[in-house]
């Protein structure tokens, strides 16, 4: 009944174990949910204000297909002081979340049978995302610790390749790639003519002392061949809002105009407007949410190292850790057997009520993705829950 194109797709594994926790929740179970990639917080008062007034002013009809000129301006200064990349108005369009800016990029750039070169462990969408366009992903994966592989970066490029993509701060490790493997990729799609897609989702949250570094940033020659995607969910606490970007070559950015202006048009009118606000005056807000995921991580990674056979590279950046479980494939609790890290998750939500995300929905099916941006007494409850659940485990 469905389409080749749906059938090769495999529905978001993170969204729809968010369906079975709300099932569990609903009997009556107390569930303490690890899993989903947003923050906490609500979104900062000042930006909710700016929604409701831009509402109150009648901003809410169509607006030009890539967004409201005053957003995109507001973007540009962005992008040039904060990631020193100088972008035109022209080379920007906003759109529903970066999931939708991400999804027209590649529609834009992707023939069927190209290649895209993806590290792994890699977020969830990106697979899919590719493949829906006909192409073909090619999954690469990091090195033990979570930084980018050159080398086998290098090996995989084919004829076909058309695509290298780049996302750090990393959904699902944690991990910020520094400037040197960034210029490293950046020399590597120069040499064999290849597009950059850099997925910048979670700049505003990076913990260590390696800083964010945009790709296009590096020379003009690398801005032509790259396209920069962000959005305003993570760094903003904004997920619901739906609002992301893509700034890149204009005649890139017309073709996922195109896309967009036969699917969903504009994003969300007055959303926009709040997004102003977001980007010209919530710096604070952001810096307070990131000194909150930091704490947060260094208590929920002492917690996890202690956890016997269970460890990971300390991440430097985004809300996430995901550590290796493979010691604990082959346990047994009563007559259940864990085989793998969906084995694992389904225990530990049945048995503890913590809610994780197994690695194979990230490529990495060794693995567990936690999600640190909860309460501090959620996350200690958790932990606790999860280290008895293990005990018993024979
Ligand atoms: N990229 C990455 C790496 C993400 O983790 C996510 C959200 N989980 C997105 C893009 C999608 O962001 P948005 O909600 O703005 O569509």
């Amino acid at each position: 009944m469905l389409s080749d194109r749906i059938r090769q797709i495999t529905p978001s594994q993170t969204l729809e174990l968010n369906s079975k926790i709300a099932k569990l929740r609903a009997e009556g179970r107390s569930i303490i949910a690890l899993n989903s990639g947003e923050p906490d917080f609500n979104t900062p008062a000042p930006i909710i204000e700016a929604a409701c007034q831009a509402m109150r002013e009648g901003k809410t009809k169509y607006t030009q297909t890539p967004g409201i000129p005053e957003l995109r301006q507001a973007i540009v200064h962005k992008l040039a002081s904060e990631n020193k990349i100088d972008y035109r108005m022209d080379e920007i369009i906003v759109s529903t979340g970066a999931k939708y800016a991400l999804t027209n990029t590649f529609q834009a750039l992707l023939n069927p049978g190209h290649e895209v070169i993806i590290p792994t462990p890699c977020w969830v969408s990106y697979v899919e995302m590719v493949k829906l366009t006909g192409a073909v992903p090619v999954l690469v994966p990091v090195l033990a610790d979570n930084q980018l592989d050159l080398a086998a970066l290098e090996a995989a490029v084919t004829d076909r390749t058309r695509v290298i993509l780049i996302n750090s701060p990393n959904n699902p490790t944690g991990a910020v790639y520094p400037e040197e493997s960034l210029r490293a990729v950046a020399e590597l799609a120069l040499r064999h003519d290849l597009y950059i897609v850099t997925d910048e989702v979670y700049e505003k949250l990076i913990y260590g002392t390696t800083p964010h570094v945009s790709l296009a940033s590096f020379s003009p020659e690398i801005k032509a061949r790259t396209i920069t995607i962000n959005a305003f969910s993570k760094a903003y606490a904004m997920t619901g809002w739906r609002l992301g970007y893509a700034a890149g070559p204009a005649d890139i950015i017309k073709g996922i105009s195109a896309i967009q202006g036969h699917t969903t048009s504009n994003a969300t009118s007055f959303v926009q407007w709040a997004a102003i606000t977001a980007l010209e005056s919530c710096a604070d807000y952001v810096e307070e949410m990131r000194q909150a995921f930091e704490s947060r991580r260094d208590y929920l990674y002492k917690r996890i190292q202690a956890l016997p056979g269970i460890s990971c590279p300390f991440p430097d950046g985004a809300f996430y850790l995901f550590p290796d479980v493979s010691a604990l494939f082959g346990k047994k609790a009563g007559d259940r057997s864990l085989q793998n890290a969906g084995d694992l998750a389904d225990y530990l939500l049945d048995e503890a009520g913590v809610a994780l995300v197994p690695g194979e929905a990230f490529e990495a099916p060794w693995a567990i993705r936690f999600t640190y941006s909860n309460s501090m007494d959620n996350l200690t409850e958790a932990m606790d829950r999860i280290e008895a659940a293990l005990e018993k485990l024979v």
